[in-house]
């Protein structure tokens, strides 16, 4: 069996996968979690049953990314390209991209105080990091966001198609 053979059998194990990622490498990190995966960072090797992404080339990791383009949206597609992930449309938006951890839904109510009035009274959806307490909501960004992969000619799965799950 080939070394690629070997890679593609260690990614293919990592039904969801999570990405333990460089410290050089902190852009890449947040859109990762943007996108909805758990990214740890800064990581300065990998741990068990985690993707190490680096720029560096680490013989002893069984399962390493490694990317070279200098764009964090490239470098998306890179580790994309290279483990076989599946970008799924709902995973967007939900993890707090700064802390890791995954959003809950509040109610609107539980929202009142935290965000601008205007915001409160035409957004219907909250959600909150149980970490840093940050409100998210459906804004411009998200739509920037997505333009943003989608002029990178990131694909995202959608909801109602019948691509595998992760
Ligand atoms: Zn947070």
């Amino acid at each position: 069996m080939s070394i690629n053979e070997d890679h593609n059998r260690d990614i293919a194990s990592f039904r969801m996968p999570a990405f333990d990622v460089d410290g050089n490498l902190g852009a890449l990190a947040k859109w990762l979690r943007i996108l909805g995966f758990d990214a740890a960072f800064p990581r300065k090797s990998p741990s068990r049953e985690r993707i190490f992404v680096t720029t560096r080339l680490v013989l002893e990791s069984p399962v390493t990314v490694v990317v070279d383009d200098p764009d964090p949206i490239g470098q998306v597609k890179q580790v994309i390209a290279d483990t076989g992930i599946i970008v799924r449309e709902e995973m967007l938006f939900t993890r707090c991209f700064l802390c890791n951890v995954p959003v809950h839904e509040i109610s609107s109510a539980q929202a009142g105080g935290r965000v601008p009035g205007p915001i409160l009274q035409s957004k219907r959806v909250f959600h909150e990091c149980p970490q840093c307490r940050r409100v998210y909501w459906e804004g411009s960004h998200e739509k920037r966001i997505k333009r943003r992969l989608a002029d990178a000619g990131l694909s995202l799965v959608r909801r109602d198609s019948k691509g595998p799950l992760l």
